[in-house]
């Protein structure tokens, strides 16, 4: 395997940065999760990995060799789509078997790598039938086989199991990373779905517009978002997103709504309040880190439900803040209805603040 560096990659198409300046290493053996709205640039940047666009700047080197100007079968990548590409009239051992005789192996070697393979991927039993004769998990599984075979140094894949049903992505994404386990494989993989990313993923790469936001470890990328961005695109729900203005009583300082409650401030908060380019700032919060109260309660703001959403095992509850939506996740057993008055209460320790003007967190 081998590591992936990519350094001030651009992509352009007329006036439309497709990548902007894109720098990251993905590490030899590391699982990095491409993740970002539609049209931030994820495909695009996988697809200049694999040489299937040309670039417009920069370099990406693979393992030691600078790749820039190889053809995509010279980079000794192997990529697996979401469509499968397998042939419809090959059995899966000629499906496996294909990208091998294409290089000219002897057919001992051929019949050695593709069993190996399936014993990988607990195919050996299905080597025999035709494509169509496979569930789509299967079919999945067949796919990565034929990226497997190829014993590539980096494995690039693009929404991989975006075709298959909720179940069996579940399913698959447990054996995904099991394979990139025992493979200690190097893989780079674009998903737009972040619970994929996180599950699978030792580090997230978060683009927008192009650009990269922030490439760290799923649960650094959850609890130190670098930007309101990054804040409001990872975890479901999505981090509430509270704008407000500083105000300074004395040496104490607290947050006020355009309603008029204030929220003051704990010393660490109110440092990092102080921070800001200008007295806006935005304080940011997980569901998990707010309280609900139904009765006023010092250190609470007053706020009206809008919804409640029973999900099961946890009861999530949208609370408007004057203009701004709060969202708490509550015990089912709690009983609460839109239109009620509520109070409430955050985590000093758990909320995020971030710049009103550049939407950069404050530290
Ligand atoms: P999605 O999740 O929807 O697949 P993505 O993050 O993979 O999106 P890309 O496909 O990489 O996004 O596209 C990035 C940007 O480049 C988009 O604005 C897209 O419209 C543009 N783009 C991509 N390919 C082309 C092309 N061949 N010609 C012109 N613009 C393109």
């Amino acid at each position: 395997m081998a590591e992936v560096v990519l350094n001030q990659v651009v992509k352009t198409y007329g006036n439309v940065y497709a990548v902007n300046h894109v720098s990251l290493t993905v590490a030899d053996g590391e699982f990095v999760a491409l993740v970002g709205p539609s049209g931030c640039g994820k495909t695009t940047t996988l697809n200049l990995i694999a040489g299937l666009i040309e670039m417009s700047g920069g370099d990406i080197h693979i393992g030691d060799r600078l790749v820039n100007d190889l053809d995509p079968k010279d980079r000794d990548i192997a990529m697996v789509f979401q469509n499968y590409a397998l042939y419809p009239n090959k059995t899966v051992f000629k499906n496996l078997a294909f990208p091998l005789q294409m290089r000219k192996l002897s057919k001992s070697d051929i019949e050695a790598k593709v069993l190996s393979a399936a014993k990988v991927l607990d195919i050996t039993h299905l080597l025999e039938r035709k494509p169509r004769e496979l569930s789509g998990g299967q079919q999945q599984r067949v796919a990565l086989g034929r990226a497997l075979v190829r014993d590539p140094r980096v494995f690039l894949m693009d929404e991989p199991l975006s075709n298959l049903d909720a179940k069996l992505r579940v399913q698959m994404r447990t054996e995904l990373k099991r394979f990139h386990q025992d493979l200690q494989a190097t893989v780079v993989y674009v998903t737009h779905d972040q619970l994929e990313a996180v599950t699978m993923a030792d580090k997230m790469a978060v683009m927008n517009g192009g650009f990269l936001q922030q490439y760290d470890s799923p649960k650094n990328v959850f609890d130190n978002p670098v930007n309101m961005f990054v804040a409001s695109f990872v975890g479901s729900p999505a981090m509430s997103l509270v704008p407000l203005e500083v105000v300074t009583h004395g040496t104490d300082v607290a947050l006020r709504s355009p309603e008029g409650w204030q929220l003051p401030l704990s010393a660490a908060n109110a440092r990092k309040a102080l921070t800001s380019t200008t007295a806006k700032v935005v304080l940011g919060a997980r569901h998990s880190t707010v309280k609900l109260h139904t009765t006023q309660t010092p250190g609470t703001v007053p706020g009206v439900i809008y919804t409640v959403e029973p999900t099961g095992d946890i009861t999530f509850v949208q609370v408007f803040l004057g203009a701004s939506v709060v969202i708490v996740s509550l015990d089912p057993s709690v009983i609460v209805e839109p239109d009620q008055k509520v109070w409430i209460e955050f985590d000093q320790d758990k909320i995020h603040l971030f710049d009103g003007a550049t939407e950069m967190a404050l530290a």
